[in-house]
């Protein structure tokens, strides 16, 4: 049995893994399970997976989620000090799925007790990249990708082979936005911004995958992941999300990963890695696709990928310093007090405008990542008022 604890239980990927979870008790025990403010959600799921604990990251929910466990031996704690502690809490195997930086000491914590760990939250990669994988190598952890790209370009990179590899190749679907022009995309809600045409993801990324900044993220994820070079990494768009990204090869040879766009797949192999599980999505029908096709990415349309390659390329604290000011860009835009052409505008401006010292450990990241997200406040300020 292979013990486990899932950081964000309650959000899209914490659902997909719970249910690869349900479908084989007797592989999986769960020791915990944490989430930010849902509740019932929470606690539905603690008790379907017989969870050991139950943690909830905003402390005044510690009464409900209590009174919602009782009688069920279910242990409950609250806070933020809570949510790092059930991270470390040892478990074989732990999906890191809190959306944002704010996963970032949780997945630290789990790093520094060597376990493995599988890695949805992104940001945290992008924030803080070379500390990560430093710890990650200290601490003798085994880090394994969700990110559907990410997972596909572990499946095919031959790291034996890693001098052979030419291109590292990330899909792209485009998002719900590919094909509207320039006036069209300032006027979009936050309500169309959601709505995937492929994938059903939280609200966040959703809007990342609209901007395309989720590409870019991507980008600064695989440069940290793969031994690859900047400029060996390419993204394609490619509408029909079966082709999930592709590793191309000296002697030309492109290997691709391909699957329905469901993230049960990529979970399930982290969950069953270095083994695989069956996993309940739905099955490929080429012939019904019959069509796929590509396109180059529209860094005119879509400025946000162009930012993040800039950051790659910059690195010191440029990557932390962009991710910080997506946050608070999205979480303004979908608040309705920015457009969705600001987002740009407003991460631009703060990596302008803030030359950080090059951080060296955690505490210089959060560091930045703060007075990052107090610049983004304010531009956003400017530009709602
Ligand atoms: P989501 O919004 O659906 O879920 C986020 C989870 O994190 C929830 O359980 C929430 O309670 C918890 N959370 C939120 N804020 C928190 C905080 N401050 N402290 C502690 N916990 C907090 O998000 P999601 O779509 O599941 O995405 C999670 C992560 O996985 C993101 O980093 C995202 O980029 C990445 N990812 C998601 C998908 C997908 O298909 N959804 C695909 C690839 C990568
Ligand atoms: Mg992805």
């Amino acid at each position: 049995m292979k013990s486990l604890s899932i950081l964000g239980a309650t959000g899209s990927i914490g659902q997909s893994t719970l249910d690869l979870v349900r479908r084989q008790p007797d592989a999986f025990s769960v020791e915990v399970l944490t989430a930010q403010a849902n509740v019932d959600g929470l606690a539905q799921a603690a008790k379907d997976v017989k969870a050991k604990r139950a943690v909830i990251g905003d402390e005044s929910h510690y009464a409900a989620l209590k009174a919602a466990l009782a009688g069920t031996g279910i242990e409950v704690s609250a806070g933020r000090a809570a949510v790092i502690d059930a991270a470390a809490c040892g478990a074989d195997w732990t999906m890191a799925s809190i959306v944002g930086c704010a996963g970032l000491e949780p997945v630290m914590a789990a790093i520094r007790r060597g376990g493995t760990i599988a890695l949805a939250n992104k940001e945290s990669l992008v924030s803080a990249g070379d500390v990560l994988m430093a710890a990650v190598r200290d601490h003798g952890a085994t880090l394994l990708p969700v990110d559907s790209e990410h997972n596909a370009i572990f499946q095919c990179f031959e790291r034996e082979n890693a001098a052979q590899v030419r291109r590292v190749i990330l899909t792209a679907s485009g998002g719900p936005f590919r094909q509207l022009d320039a006036d069209m995309l300032c006027k979009v809600t936050p309500e169309q911004a959601v709505k995937h045409p492929n994938w059903s993801m939280g609200a966040k990324i959703s809007v990342d995958s609209a901007s395309l900044m989720n590409k870019g993220l991507e980008l600064i994820e695989a440069y940290h992941l793969f031994p690859v070079a900047v400029d060996q990494l390419d993204v394609i768009v490619h509408p029909q999300s079966v082709i999930h990204s592709m590793v191309e090869y000296q002697d030309g040879s492109v290997l691709a990963q391909l699957g329905s766009p469901d993230m049960r797949t990529p979970v399930s192999y982290c969950l069953a890695w270095p083994d695989r599980m069956p996993a309940p999505v739905e099955r490929l029908d080429l012939a019904k696709i019959a069509q796929l096709s590509f396109e180059e990415p529209d860094l005119v349309r879509f400025p946000c990928l162009q930012l993040a390659k800039d950051a790659l390329a910059q690195g010191r604290g440029a990557p932390a310093i962009l991710n910080a000011a997506n946050e608070i860009a999205v979480a303004a835009f979908l608040d309705k007090r920015i457009g969705f052409m600001d987002i740009p505008s407003v991460v631009e401006s703060v990596l302008a405008g803030y030359d950080a010292p090059v951080p060296a450990t955690i505490a210089d990241i959060l560091a930045l990542d703060s007075e990052a997200r107090r610049r983004a406040a304010q531009q956003v300020e400017a530009v709602a008022a």
